[in-house]
């Protein structure tokens, strides 16, 4: 019933868009070409900032750049063809590409109450609340997510949601649902009484030999993800007794990734403790997560096997801080925060230094979604420079996600993905922070620092 009712609704909307398209030259809507004017930019893949630059946005995509900060030219150009033009000037602010954060769960946010509302909300109470968190995370600058898990696949809709322009957020790239085994950190029912935690399989995402690796692969293929995420490690947020266990076999592990490879999915691993990144990165996964024990040993495999790290310092920090008040989580959880939580930073300073690569990404959720950009001052507390860290967030982190030919740059005919800053990066990391204007594919969603929709 409902339906047949879309699709007469797609119909009848379909039926004047055709008989519009008709008479070809005649009542085409004016062309809206953007000016920006920059005080500065970043060439990320040349790892320079450049001068004043003046980038024109025609449709989604990047049409010129020019050096110097004079809109005129440009507005004369775009005038004399009829179109619409919209000058952003942003005095003394720095343009970027828009920014990639590497490990989100947009589809949840930490709560004091967090462990009695997974019995009490639905997944729809989940979708709901994603849309505010999508808006939020956008407006922070981040205008690509890899998502790498979410509770029952509400992602998938989230992304066709912001890819069909019902709702604002940044383009997603979603795991769906993580991959991992009986009572792992995947494990839904972790903590449940026994009558009330049935036996979840591949099709829920639990695996336990090379068989359900292959059905959880294919299962997440017909789900419509673009990336896996699995567990080989124990976890922090989760009510089991080890954060850093291995709880996958390397056979495991290579079945999920030749799997994933077969239909061009890129593979994620969470792992805290050293001997499942040791297996983790021996069984051929794109990138390790969080990565809080890893040692020599992996660190140099992972150089041998472009293994890409995703720190999330900012989860740690965050899980640490939120451990120190009694009640915020349960016992166990707040014991495991404690043990891994003040770990990651030192961990990527040294991945930094041993010449690990490492792509940008926080674990938003664990924290409250829009503080993303705080990842970038601990990054470089870490040790790591300026030039850096923006890098990871951009020109990285689209490798990583198998798109720096789309994604990370600003360059003429890329999709227009453009934030501005107040004041130089290089200079402030903390201005990452302030993000002022939000270009997605050509449309402006944040000027002057306020929200434009
Ligand atoms: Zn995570």
């Amino acid at each position: 019933m409902t339906k047949r009712v879309a699709f007469a609704i797609a119909a009848a909307l379909a039926l004047p868009a055709a008989l519009a398209a008709e008479p070809a030259q005649t009542a085409q809507p004016a062309q809206t070409i953007t000016v920006l004017q920059c005080a500065r930019m970043l060439d990320a893949a040349a790892g320079k900032m450049l001068g004043p630059t003046t980038l024109v946005i025609e449709g989604k995509r990047i049409k010129e750049i020019r050096p110097g900060a004079d809109p005129k030219p440009s507005q004369d150009a775009a005038a004399a063809t009829g179109a619409n033009v919209h000058v952003a000037i942003m005095a003394d602010a720095t343009c970027l590409p828009g920014l990639i954060d590497s490990h989100t769960h947009l589809t949840g946010e930490t709560s004091p109450t967090g462990y009695t509302d997974q019995f009490r909300w639905n997944v729809a109470d989940y979708a709901i609340r994603s849309t505010v968190y999508a808006r939020r995370t956008l407006l922070a600058g981040f205008t690509t997510v890899r998502n790498v898990g979410d509770q029952a696949n509400e992602s998938i809709a989230l992304r066709n949601a912001i890819n069909a322009g019902i709702v604002p957020g940044p383009r997603i790239f979603t795991a769906g649902k993580a991959i991992g085994t009986t009572g792992g950190h995947a494990d839904p029912t972790d903590g449940y009484r026994s009558d009330l935690a049935g036996d979840p399989g591949p099709k829920d995402g639990i695996i336990n030999n090379v068989d359900d690796a292959y059905k959880a692969i294919r299962q997440h293929y017909k789900d419509g993800v673009d990336v896996i995420k699995i567990m080989p490690s124990g976890g922090v947020l989760d009510e089991s007794s080890s954060a850093d266990n291995a709880q996958m076999t390397i056979e495991e592990i290579k079945a999920i990734v030749s799997a994933a490879h077969d239909y061009g999915f890129t593979v994620a691993a969470h792992a805290h403790g050293a001997e499942a990144i040791r297996r983790a990165v021996l069984g051929g996964v794109d990138s390790i997560e969080h990565g809080t024990f890893m040692n020599d040993e992996d660190m140099k495999l992972m150089k041998e096997h472009g293994t890409w790290y995703v720190p999330t310092i900012i989860a740690g920090k965050y899980v640490q801080e939120m451990a120190a008040k009694p009640g915020y989580y349960p016992p166990q959880v707040a014991a495991k925060a404690m043990q891994v939580g003040p770990i990651i930073q030192a961990t990527a300073g040294k991945a930094y230094k041993a010449g690990v690569k490492i792509a940008f990404g926080t674990d938003a959720a664990v924290y409250p979604h829009g503080q993303n950009a705080k990842e970038f001052e601990y990054m470089v507390q870490a040790g790591m420079p300026p030039m850096f860290v923006l890098q990871a967030a951009t020109t990285h982190a689209a490798e990583l996600l198998h798109k720096q030919d789309q994604l990370g740059q600003i360059a003429v005919g890329r999709v227009a993905d453009v934030i501005a800053v107040p004041g130089n990066p290089l200079d402030d990391i903390t201005v990452m922070q302030k993000v002022e204007f939000v270009m997605k594919e050509g449309t402006i969603y944040k000027e002057s620092g306020r929200p434009a929709m």
